[in-house]
């Protein structure tokens, strides 16, 4: 059994920054992570690897390569949490005790929700971004797609990267475009949801994008099954229940999952009743406890769930973890910024940047880059410096572009 002074859960990309936050301002901190796997992802590299632009070996390194020196890797998954007496339950039945908690396990893909899909997966043409081992396969899918029928589905929100989905069809429509056959695809866009994207000062330039590719747009329709051998995906009509499935042939599918918190967060002392982890928006405290906090995908802040949040996330838990601990004097404050870079075209993106609310929250003047049009430079910023950025900044407590404000409490 263990016992930290900090127990962080979860090695992805809020709980590595996280650690290493904490390490730059108060580097003999006593600190463990918890995290099962072997492997860390750069999971926004994904939608690249599915476009044909990146490799998928770049978007993976090992978990015991990104975790800070001098930060223990507890290499278990973590079954429970006791909060009234400070401990965490590892698998095993181990404790980890700890004076202040970070927990940022990240969201669940619920493939199984979608019947028949998990069988077919990587086969028959049904592919998905959103697993590693699955995006090479999307770029073989639209190399030797010469005509026939394309669908794109997007599940319930809220999903982590909403704008992946549509990512997807664009680059592979891009591609199809440049080799001459985009004419002879029929290209489908299934939504849950009745809009393009969430925000809608970014609608615009989508849709020019969706009449370029003659993309059909299907709203409040939900992929609820796959028939993998006979190539059929059924979807309901969530605007008509009562009607009977929608039922539609397909030469390729790319499906992202519904998500939900993970099982043993879900069932936690930690969450609200949707089962997202109780925090407060602005300073990612939890509501309940007061010395645990969580970042990233798994919490109920109302923000989009990316990389780009999580990377704004880390510095204030951080920063407001060590108040707590009597380091730090001032309080920061978390503003609920994401990012979304929509990759239209195989060199240009619409970078959704903003807060709470749909705030725009644009990191350069508008006049050196206008998020609201097709970009050159934000399509060099996430194929070039985003990546470097992640490994070399946010997973190393080099806060560039994330240092907060803060404030000291009256
Ligand atoms: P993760 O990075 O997923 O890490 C969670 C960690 O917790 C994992 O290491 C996991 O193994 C661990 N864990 C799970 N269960 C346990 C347990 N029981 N005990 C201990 N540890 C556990 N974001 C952007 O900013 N821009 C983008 O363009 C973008 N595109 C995306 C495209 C795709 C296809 C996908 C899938 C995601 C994309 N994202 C993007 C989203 C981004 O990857 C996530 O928002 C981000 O990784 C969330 O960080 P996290 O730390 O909450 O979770």
């Amino acid at each position: 059994d263990y016992s930290h002074a900090v127990v962080i859960v979860g090695a992805g990309a809020g709980g590595v920054a996280v650690a290493s936050s904490l390490k730059a301002r108060c580097p003999d901190l006593d600190i463990a992570i918890v995290e099962p796997n072997e492997v860390h992802y750069y999971q926004p590299g994904w939608t690249l690897v599915g476009g044909g632009v990146f490799n998928a070996n770049e978007t993976v390194r090992t978990v015991a390569s990104v975790i800070p020196q001098n930060v223990k890797w507890i290499k278990a998954g973590v079954a429970a949490f006791s909060p009234k007496e400070n401990m965490i339950v590892v698998d095993g039945c181990r404790t980890v005790k700890y004076e202040h908690l970070v927990v940022c396990p990240g969201i669940k893909l619920d493939w199984s929700k979608i019947e028949g899909l998990s069988e077919t997966l990587g086969e028959n043409g049904v592919t998905s971004n959103y697993r590693f081992d699955l995006a090479p396969y999307t770029w073989e899918l639209v190399k030797n797609l010469k005509k026939g029928k394309a669908i794109f589905s997007q599940p319930p929100m809220p999903i982590k990267c909403a704008g992946a989905p549509q990512k997807a069809m664009y680059l592979s429509c891009d591609h199809w475009l440049k080799e001459g056959v985009l004419g002879n695809i029929d290209v489908q866009f299934y939504n849950t949801g009745a809009v393009l994207f969430g925000v809608k000062e970014y609608v615009p330039a989508l849709m020019e994008y969706v009449q370029k590719y003659n993309a059909h747009l299907n709203f409040e329709h939900q992929l609820v099954k796959v028939d993998g051998k006979s190539k059929v995906a059924s979807f309901k009509n969530l605007a008509e229940p009562d009607a009977p499935l929608v039922e539609t042939e397909f030469d390729m599918l790319h499906a992202v999952p519904p998500q939900s918190p993970p099982d043993f967060i879900k069932v936690s002392p930690l969450v609200d009743a949707n089962g997202w982890i109780d925090v407060d928006q602005s300073t990612l405290q939890h509501k309940m406890y007061e010395n645990i906090f969580a970042l990233g995908d798994a919490t109920n802040s109302p923000n989009a769930k990316t990389a780009a949040a999580a990377r704004m996330q880390a510095p204030v838990v951080a920063n407001n973890l060590l108040y707590e601990r009597g380091v730090q004097t001032g309080k920061a404050i978390y503003n609920g910024y994401g990012s979304c870079p929509l990759t239209v075209e195989r060199g240009k993106v619409v970078l959704a940047e903003f807060g709470y609310g749909g705030k725009i929250l644009n990191s350069m003047p508008s006049w050196v880059l206008d998020g609201t049009k097709p970009s050159r430079l934000a399509w060099y910023l996430k194929e070039k410096l985003l990546p470097p950025i992640y490994w070399e900044g946010m997973l190393k407590g080099r806060e560039w572009l994330a240092k907060p404000k803060t404030h000291t409490p009256q």
